[in-house]
Parts: C-alpha cells; sequence; structure tokens
C-alpha cells in the first residue's frame, strides 16, 4: 500500500532502521539492518520501519525493504537529497524522529551511519552505541541491549540507554546476513514531502560518493589483503595488481595501514572494516585476534605466509606455505595461463 504521509495516522514508537542508496540505488546494509531490526521488532510486538532519506529510488526498489522484513517504508526523497551531507540529513531524520517518536534507530556502520548517527544522537539528546556486535532487548524492560568490544575487544560492554528515546546504535555492515525475500509480504510505504531544508551551516562533512562504497571492500565477493610480510609501500603494486587482474577489492593489515602503505579505508579488522567475501586471501598476514575479527565470516579464507606457523594458516581453508614475492608472480602467471587458454577457447 503506498500512502502520502498526511493521508494516514502513524502509531508511536517501532523500531527504525536506516536504508542507504547511491545515486538512487539501495544499498547492501538496508537488508542487512532489517535482519537485525526484524528480530527486536518480533520481540517487542513492534512494528518494523526502515526509513529511506535520498533520490530516485524507485518505488518497487522499495518495496523490496517490505519483501525482506520491514512492515513500513517512511520515504523522504527529493534532489536536495541526492547525496550524503551530514546536516541536511540529519535535519530530515530528527523531523522524523520527532514526528514519529521511534523507540529504537539502527544504522549501519559505514561512511554515513558513523557520520550521521553521533551527530543525530546529539540533536535528540540520547545515547549512541556504535559498531555493535549484539542486538538484544531486556526483559522486563524492553530496553535494547547494544553490545560491542571495549577495551580493546578484550571485554565485551553491553550498553543501555534506559532514559532517553530512540535508542540509538550502528551496526557494522556484513555483520548479519539478510533475510530471504518474501514475495508475500504486504506493508505500507509512507511517502513523505521533503520539508524545506536549511541553506547554509556548517557543512559537517559531505559525500558525493561513500568512501567506503566506493572501494567495494565489504560488498566484494573476492578480496585480497596485504600485510607486514609485503616490506615495504611499493611492493603493495603486487597485491593492487592481483587484486586488479581478478576483480577483487584491496585490504590490509592494520600494521600496512600504520606505515602509510595504503589508507585506512582498506583496514580489515576490530578497528577497521568487517567483511564476508566469497574469498579473502591473505598476504604477509600473520592472523593477529584483531585482524581475524574483521575475516571470520568470509566463506573460504586463504593465507600467503612464509612462517608454517602463521596464525592465519592455522584457521584458513587453504594454507600456502611461501614467499610472497614468488608466490604471487607464480600465481599471475599460471592466472594469465588460464586466461590465455580460454580465450583461446573462445577464438
Ligand atoms: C586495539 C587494537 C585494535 C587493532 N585493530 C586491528 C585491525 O582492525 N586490523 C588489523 O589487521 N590489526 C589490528 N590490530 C593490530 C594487530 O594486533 C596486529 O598487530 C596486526 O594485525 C599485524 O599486522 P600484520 O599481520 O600485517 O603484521 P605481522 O603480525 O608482523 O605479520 C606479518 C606476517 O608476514 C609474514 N611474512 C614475512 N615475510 C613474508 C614473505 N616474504 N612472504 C610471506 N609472508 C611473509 C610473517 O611470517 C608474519 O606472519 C589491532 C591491535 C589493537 C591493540
Amino acid at each position: 500500500m503506498i500512502v502520502q504521509a498526511q493521508d494516514a495516522g502513524h502509531p508511536a514508537g517501532g523500531v527504525w532502521t536506516l536504508a542507504e542508496q547511491f545515486e538512487g540505488k539501495l544499498k547492501g546494509v538496508s537488508f542487512e539492518l532489517l535482519a537485525r531490526g526484524r528480530k527486536l521488532a518480533d520481540t517487542l510486538g513492534t512494528r518494523l520501519v526502515s526509513v529511506l532519506i535520498g533520490d530516485g529510488v524507485k518505488e518497487e526498489d522499495l518495496m523490496a525493504l517490505i519483501r525482506r522484513g520491514a512492515d513500513a517504508v517512511y520515504a523522504v526523497q527529493g534532489p536536495g537529497l541526492k547525496y550524503f551531507v551530514c546536516e541536511t540529513y540529519e535535519f530530515v531524520l530528527t523531523r522524523l524522529i520527532r514526528e514519529y517518536k521511534p523507540s529504537i534507530l539502527l544504522a549501519a556502520a559505514t561512511s554515513t551511519g558513523r557520520t550521521l548517527m553521533p551527530y543525530a544522537a546529539i540533536k535528540n539528546h540520547t545515547g549512541l552505541t556504535a559498531d555493535c556486535t549484539e542486538l538484544d532487548i531486556e526483559e522486563g524492560t524492553g530496553n535494547l541491549l547494544q553490545t560491542r568490544p571495549a577495551i580493546g575487544g578484550n571485554i565485551m560492554a553491553t550498553i543501555k540507554t534506559p532514559n532517553h528515546r530512540p535508542q540509538m546504535a550502528t551496526v557494522r555492515p556484513k555483520s548479519s546476513r539478510p533475510l530471504p525475500e518474501d514475495p508475500k509480504r504486504t506493508g505500507e510505504i509512507r511517502l513523505i514531502p521533503v520539508p524545506p531544508l536549511p541553506s547554509g551551516g556548517t557543512l559537517v562533512r559531505g559525500y558525493s560518493r561513500d568512501e567506503a562504497g566506493s572501494l567495494g571492500l565489504e560488498e566484494a565477493d573476492l578480496v585480497i589483503a596485504g600485510g607486514r610480510g609485503l616490506k615495504k609501500g611499493e611492493n603493495f603494486t603486487l597485491i593492487r595488481d592481483l587484486a586488479h587482474s581478478l576483480g577483487a577489492a584491496v585490504g590490509a593489515s592494520r600494521d600496512a595501514v600504520d606505515r602509510g602503505w595504503i589508507s585506512y579505508p582498506h583496514q580489515i579488522g576490530l578497528s577497521g572494516k568487517t567483511i564476508s567475501p566469497k574469498v579473502y586471501i591473505g598476504i604477509g598476514i600473520s592472523g593477529a585476534i584483531q585482524h581475524l575479527a574483521g575475516i571470520k565470516t568470509s566463506e573460504t579464507i586463504v593465507s600467503i605466509n612464509s612462517d608454517p606457523d602463521a596464525t592465519l594458516h592455522k584457521i584458513a581453508d587453504l594454507a600456502i606455505v611461501g614467499d610472497a614475492f614468488q608466490v604471487i608472480p607464480e600465481l599471475r602467471k599460471r592466472l594469465d595461463e588460464r586466461k590465455g587458454k580460454t580465450d583461446a577457447e573462445h577464438l
């Protein structure tokens, strides 16, 4: 059912998840969040609403949010909202919060979520727990239990926001799987007019592209990551070239990032990104617990390391004990041979 905002009443409360779009296409994290939100809404016996601020997302795509778990979609779309600008998005989000009074608001810990949510939390005089790994409902009170690693990952802390609403949290992308699409699910698509947007003001940060999204690390099926075993920054070209030839995204250990060999958005692990590709290949990476935290949901893990006792080898599905500077060129040679054969077969 599609309704204009002024045509319908609106039950207060409920669980909200923030959908994300880029140039009119919904991002995968929008569906991952719905899986988290569905569980919470069912426990509370309340509605799950997916909120979309953006431009150009078609109604049939909004329906996909319903088919993957939302009871309703609240969409505010217009040219002024095409790209994420923190102040503008916060202005729209806060108006929605004040009008509809959600009990819980979840966003993904993407560049957008990490920028928007703290700003919106302050404007709404409420708390925010970033990078939650677990979310649950406290029996008796109905409060949101927001669990995340603390003190360098040594303990898991559970945080509550008992006195303020909404209870706000971000969740790492790829830390939950979207629910299967249910073509029979129906729900409400509420088209909310864009309010007069503020002009001027201090732009906290605007992206014409989501930096994280543009790298594709969290969405990639194949990730090739390099670590300190590459010895120096110039050698990272080996990783980039290999990734390029295979259509893979480039990742890195924190050590490689700290040394300035590659930028932070490529970092995988506890203080970087969580990835869940079909295949992860770690080259010259020892497998420290903080790095493993970011790769453990990969379907297949491949390790290339000269040390036969490397921790990454122990958890890998395929462990190649060897010098990266010999293994990578050999791998490329064999891939080129295979590509040559395939090209010849197609002639
Ligand atoms: C609070 C906190 C948060 C952290 N967050 C993260 C995070 O998000 N991500 C992260 O990655 N780390 C994180 N770390 C750091 C982490 O503990 C490790 O220090 C880091 O992962 C090590 O990076 P590395 O594997 O590249 O280097 P090393 O541990 O030094 O491993 C290098 C590996 O390369 C191998 N090698 C050497 N030469 C070759 C060769 N020629 N060919 C093949 N292999 C070779 C070695 O055998 C070794 O196993 C965090 C640490 C803390 C305390």
